[in-house]
């Protein structure tokens, strides 16, 4: 990719080969310098995790919370995940920050119990390079053991490309991990490609519809059936499904009405730190926004 960049860069002349090089010369050391703010950060302990409440949308509890990780660095703009993500899975970086958000999801988990809430279940998002350690699997079952986290309180969220990319080794790791007793899901369903007689296989527990179709629900008649056929399909499958990106009073009375079982967005909760999550579930601020729904007053 540079050398292509480079070699028009010289068909092009003098000037724009000195152009692209401090083009590529600038990404290159913005990329250096994130990389070395996360490894900084690792040691420093910048990260923080936010969590966001998965809502049984018939009953109005919260059952589970989803993990997100969140990089502010004290000489620095917090910056998003969607950005210093990426480069922590290209320099490998992920492994020992992903190890960091594991270990912090069980042990808030745990604590959040000891303070009385009712055992919610943590949801971890693996990435990739994450999944396709050999360890995984001990690395798992170590931070369980440490944390005194029950393997039922944890979900692994793996994306489908990720388990298909390597569908047999993947069939594998994902069958030990569900066989220890940990919740398996599937993030971002309908983004990337699954063979569906793979899916059927892979011992999972829940689909997570993503955000992507449930934006335009109730105006896109394509995205409503896209998400009405996911929630088919995994019901067929005996599988949970979660929409992710529910922000509105239309799109949570359309998924309901689909049947879909949990439901997670802005319109409940935006992804909080420990302390206001803390706020949230003694307010039972959940079932007051389902109550907001005419439905289910008259229900
Ligand atoms: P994801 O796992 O699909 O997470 C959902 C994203 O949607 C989160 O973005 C969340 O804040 C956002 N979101 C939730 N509800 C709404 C809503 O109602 N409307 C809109 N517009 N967005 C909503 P976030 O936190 O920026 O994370 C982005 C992605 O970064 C995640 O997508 C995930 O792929 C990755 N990520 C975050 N934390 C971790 C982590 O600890 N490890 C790994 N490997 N990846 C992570
Ligand atoms: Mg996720
Ligand atoms: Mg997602
Ligand atoms: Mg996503």
């Amino acid at each position: 990719n540079a050398d292509t960049a480079m070699y028009r860069a010289k068909d092009a002349g003098g000037n724009n080969m000195q152009f692209y090089a401090h083009e590529m010369n600038a990404r290159a050391l913005a990329r250096f310098t994130i990389e070395g703010g996360l490894r900084r950060s690792l040691e420093r302990e910048e990260f923080v995790l936010h969590y966001q409440p998965q809502i049984d949308v018939l009953t109005g509890k919260v059952v589970g919370m989803e993990a997100l990780l969140r990089w502010h660095p004290l000489d620095k703009p917090p910056m998003s995940p969607a950005d210093f993500i990426p480069i922590a899975e290209e320099t490998g970086l992920i492994v020992p920050i992903g190890e960091w958000v594991l270990r912090s999801a069980c042990k808030q988990t745990c604590l959040w119990q000891e303070q009385g809430y009712a055992p919610l279940r943590v949801a971890v998002n693996l990435s990739a390079r994450q999944f396709k350690q050999k360890n995984i699997v001990s690395l798992v079952k170590k931070v369980l053991d440490e944390t005194g986290c029950k393997p039922e309180w944890l979900e692994l969220e793996i994306t489908e490309s990720v388990v298909m990319e390597d569908p047999q080794s993947a069939t594998d790791t994902l069958q030990e991990l569900s066989n220890m007793g940990v919740h398996l899901s599937i993030d971002d369903f309908g983004t990337g490609y699954s063979s569906l007689s793979y899916l059927k296989r892979f011992p999972i527990d829940t689909l997570k519809i993503d955000q992507s179709f449930v934006r335009d629900i109730s105006t896109d008649a394509d995205d409503a059936a896209i998400a009405r056929a996911v929630i088919a399909l995994a019901h067929s499958m005996r599988l949970e499904v979660v929409a992710e990106g529910v922000e509105t009073i239309e799109q949570l009375d359309y998924l309901r009405a689909q049947g879909c079982d949990l439901m997670q967005g802005y319109y409940f909760s935006r992804p909080l730190p420990p302390e206001d999550i803390e706020k949230f579930l003694k307010m039972n601020k959940s079932r007051s926004r389902l109550a907001a729904m005419p439905r289910m007053v008259s229900a």
